[in-house]
Formats: structure tokens, sequence, C-alpha cells
């Protein structure tokens, strides 16, 4: 079957309420994303699995939730002020602006056809300025965080004190980030306003590499989790002269969206960059003395970084399939099945009775009701059996649960699985026992 394009993926999200425009009311706003009722169960799966593998599990993972205003000096040391910059080129014949390193500058620009027009590429800074309280003076300015990490960083003299975790040891934070991106673009790939799942893990700086290691096969085993198309996902080693100020390596996980390979998360060794600088702008002692050893150094850091909603695009992406499958009139029609691992499912079960009449709808409810107890679930009476299985394909629910009139009489229900679409009669006292076999999977 065809291969998912953005604009059938954007089209299906905004009908069933993945993710529509922002604002829409007001014609919307530019590169702006609203996540409704199934793209927030998306989200939050995600990120509850996400936090479930790298610091539930784990019992040398701590997490945090900062604030997203913090004292502006932690950028002045984190060195995003001066270098937390793109290069920004602008067409002098239409005033269309470009990243330089995203466009080839030798061809005509895209918006007006002329050649030649690009302006030398200037640094553009991307943290997001505002000020806080009443008075908008320089003593006022603050920026919303580009990145979840720095805040890691700042507390981790605190949360070093309050968990007593020896090195080696990380800290977790999902949130949100701002960033003042020149071309934001390609549904929710790049957004001025994202959020993150980082960790900075805190290491002997003679052990980074295995870390650096294990950290790439546990950000895979992330992707595997998620029902990410493996044959999609590619390293890329960054070759050191294009290295961030702060790094000594990095690997971009990249993925093949349909506009191209892009970054998907980066893992990167961070040294003791991030420490080192604010113990001296903060005058605070950063290092970690070994209780066995008595070594007294600052730690270094292995850095895995995930986007939120480039997760949410890729499971999408890899999820969605266009197939062949039987009307129940004996032809056959394209069904869209969203193939979710079932743990990412924004809702896990349908309840459909047969008929709408209340002897049928009644003790539907109350089992959809039974049910939500533990499962995200939908009720749908509307249309016929057919219709309400692809609508429930479409949004990739697992199951879809039948109550007929034979139900009435033998305690039973039809279970119809969403991947192989086999139906399963099962007695109403096993349905919970039934389905919790493999909704976590
Ligand atoms: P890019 O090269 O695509 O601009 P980056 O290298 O600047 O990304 P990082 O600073 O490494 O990105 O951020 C870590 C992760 O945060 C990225 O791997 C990505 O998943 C996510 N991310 C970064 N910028 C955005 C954005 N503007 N919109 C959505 N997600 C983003």
């Amino acid at each position: 079957m065809a291969e998912v394009t953005m604009e059938k993926l954007v089209t299906l999200c905004k009908a069933r309420g993945f993710v529509f425009p922002g604002s829409e009311i007001y014609g919307g706003m530019a590169n702006s994303w609203d996540y409704g009722p199934l793209g927030v169960e998306l989200k939050n799966n995600v990120k509850a699995l996400w936090w479930e593998m790298f610091v539930q599990s784990r019992l040398d993972m701590v997490g945090i939730d900062a604030a997203l205003v913090m004292n502006p000096k932690v950028w002045e040391a984190s060195g995003h002020l001066a270098t937390f910059t793109d290069p920004l080129v602008e067409c002098k014949n239409c005033h269309e602006r470009y990243r330089a390193d995203k466009i080839d500058l030798t061809k005509p620009c895209a918006k007006c056809g002329k050649s030649g027009t690009f302006t030398d590429p200037a640094a553009f800074n991307l943290m997001i300025k505002t000020f806080l309280g009443p008075k908008e003076d320089s003593s006022t300015v603050a920026y919303f965080r580009p990145e979840t990490a720095q805040a890691i960083f700042v507390d981790y003299p605190l949360v070093m004190n309050a968990s007593r975790k020896r090195v080696p040891f990380g800290i977790a934070q999902i949130g949100k980030a701002l960033r003042n991106e020149i071309t934001p673009g390609n549904f929710i790939f790049r957004t001025r306003e994202f959020e993150q799942m980082e960790i900075e893990y805190f290491v002997h700086p003679s052990e980074w590499e295995t870390h650096f290691e294990s950290w790439l096969a546990r950000m895979h085993a992330f992707i595997d989790a998620c029902g990410i198309t493996a044959s999609k996902v590619h390293d890329h080693e960054i070759p050191s002269d294009e290295l961030a100020h702060y790094s000594k390596r990095t690997v971009d996980i990249e993925f093949e969206y349909p506009f191209g390979q892009e970054e998907l998360y980066g893992l990167a060794y961070r040294t003791d960059f991030d420490l080192t600088n604010h113990a001296k702008f903060s005058g605070k002692e950063l290092s970690y003395t070994d209780p066995v050893t008595n070594e007294k150094y600052v730690p270094h850091v292995v850095e895995p970084s995930f986007g939120v909603d480039r997760t949410v695009l890729a499971v999408l992406l890899s999820a969605y399939h266009e197939e062949e499958a039987p009307t129940g009139e004996g032809g056959t029609e394209v069904r869209t099945v969203l193939r979710f691992p079932k743990r990412l499912a924004p809702v896990k079960v349908a309840v459909l009775p047969l008929s709408k009449k209340p002897e049928l709808s009644e003790p539907a409810k109350a089992l959809a009701q039974r049910l939500a107890k533990r499962w995200r679930v939908d009720y749908d009476e509307t249309q016929s059996i057919g219709k309400r299985y692809r609508r429930a394909d479409e949004v990739g629910t697992p199951y879809c649960v039948t109550l007929d009139f034979d139900s009435l009489t033998d305690d039973a229900v039809t279970v119809r699985d969403r991947d192989s679409m086999k139906q399963e009669r099962v007695k109403l006292d096993d349905l919970e026992a039934y389905l919790a076999n493999t909704l976590n999977t």
C-alpha cells in the first residue's frame, strides 16, 4: 500500500482530534499546533512510557520538574546568550528568511525564484525574551528556556543532597522548551514551542564512552518500544568540526520523515562543561567526592535528549497503514489503521452496542463505565458496526467490544482485535483479565 504522506496524516490528525491548528477560529497562528482529545492521550502515553523506562524502573535515576523561566545568569553561564544561534539569511528581493544551514545558497530563493539574492549569513539567537513584572527594562529581562537540560545542571547540588545518589546517576525532566526558530514547519516537527524529555547522566570522566554506548542502545530500545519503524531510523555521527560548543561527541538519531531524513533525538557527551561553568558563574561548589575512593572531581555528562513532538510524529507515521480489508458484505475496501503499540494507543477499548435500543445501550454504557476504571474507553452507538470498526481502526483502538442480544443471556461479548480483525467471544466476567493480558504491550 502507498506510503503515508504528510497531507494524509495532517488531515487525519485534524479530523480525528489528534493535532489541529492552534487559534483556528481566528484564522490560526502560523506553525502553532494544539493536541486534541486523542493527541493528548497519545502524548501522555509516550511520556509515561519514557518515564517508566528511564526513571521509574531504574535505581540510578531521579526526576525533576523545574520552572520554565530561570535566572538569566543561567543562560550566560551555559553559553546560550552568546552562542545559541542559527545562521540566518534573507532574500534581498522578497525578504523571505531562511536558515542558511538548511538550504542550498547557490540555488534561487524558493519564494520569489530570484538567484544570487541572499544576504551573508548572520548569527540569530533563538532565545525568546520577555520581561517579568510591570517594568520593561534590563533589570526585568528574562528568557524562556530553550532546553530543559540547564535546570538539571542548576538543580544538581540540591538533587544530590536530597536523593543521596552516587555517580554514575542521572536526572531526568520532561517539559516545554521555547525557541524562536527561523523556519518552523513540517507540522509538529519544528515548532517554536515544543516538549523535551531529557536526561543528564553524571559519570566519572574515565567512563563516559561506556555510558555513551549504553545510552545509545537504550535510546534505540525506546524507539522500538514506540513502534517507530527501525529501518527508517539512522545514527548520524556529527563530525568534530560541526559539534556544538559544549560537546566532544554527538550522535543524532535521525528518522526518514516524508519530507526527508532529519533529527529525531540527540545524544551528546557534554564533558564537565555545564557544571564547571555554573560553578564559575554561581560561585557554588559543584564537584563530587567519591565516598569510597575520596576522589574529588566534577562529574562528566552524557545527555540523551528526546523531543516529545517528534516522537509523536514518528509514532503516527510508523503506525499509519492503509490496507485491503473485507467489507462484511463479501467485497473489500481500503481500511486506514493506526497500528500503535497497544500501550501507546490513545483509546484502548471501544464499546459498541449492536443496537441503539436501551436494552442493549444501557448495559453497554455500564460496561464502558466499568472498563473506564482501568483504561481510556470510547462508547460508540451510531451507524453500522462495520463503520464503527473502521472508525476505531483509524484512531488505533486495539479492541472493540460488541454487546449483542445474545449477551443478555450468555453474559459474553465479542472482542475484535484491531490488527488481525479476529473476533472472539469472551465472558463478561473474564473481560478485564482478557484485555489486560495484552494491553500493556
Ligand atoms: P535541529 O537540528 O532539528 O534544529 P537541534 O539539534 O537544535 O534540532 P536539540 O537542541 O538537540 O535539537 O534538542 C533536542 C531535541 O529536542 C531534538 O532532538 C528534537 O527532538 C527536539 N527539538 C528541538 N528543536 C525542536 C523544535 N523546534 N520543535 C520540535 N522539537 C524540537
